[in-house]
């Protein structure tokens, strides 16, 4: 990456630490860091490096209520592709963090139950004590080390289209 300009939170939708591994080495898109249940953090790619954990970019104006009138009629249609191609010609913090410029971080969890069919109902599990020290310690050496603002940290609902109680009760 040129440069580092955000952080994304994720939860893995898996039990362990071992289902993100084992889907990393079958060539899924990975992420810069992996905290365990315990609390330890597994670093998964260089921070230089790009990896695939965003998806398409939601309007950030839209979001912020700073849109132009030409643009709040654009990004209010759902157009998850023609919004992330807008979104991209724009830089931070005029659009979210994307993969081109951000750190991703992956806590460990479940969307429960696993029985319910429709995933966008399912619910991410609360993150343990544990995991919410180290994220605390992760993200005060990212955002000091890398120099990233605290207002460009965000959970993957808030920046994509995904289920919103990913990561909903990580605080930074
Ligand atoms: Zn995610």
């Amino acid at each position: 990456m040129k440069s580092v300009q955000g952080i994304i939170l994720h939860q893995t939708g898996g039990a362990t630490a071992e289902s993100s591994f084992n889907s990393y080495k079958n060539g899924a898109a990975g992420a810069h860091f992996l905290v365990d249940k315990d609390g330890t953090i597994y670093q998964t790619a260089s921070v230089y490096q790009q990896t695939w954990h965003v998806g398409k970019l939601r309007s950030r104006c839209l979001a912020e209520l700073s849109c132009s009138a030409a643009e709040q009629h654009q990004a209010s249609r759902f157009d998850p592709t023609g919004t992330h191609r807008r979104e991209m010609t724009k830089s931070v913090p005029n659009r979210y963090p994307s993969n081109q410029d951000s750190i991703g971080i992956e806590i460990v969890g479940q969307a429960l139950p696993l029985n319910e069919p429709n995933p966008d109902k399912r619910i991410y599990e609360t993150l343990s004590t544990q995991q919410k020290e180290s994220l605390d310690w992760l993200i005060r050496h990212l955002t000091l080390s890398l120099k990233i603002s605290t207002k460009e940290i965000f959970r993957h609902p808030t920046v994509s289209y995904k289920n919103n109680s990913e990561a909903a009760t990580a605080t930074w």
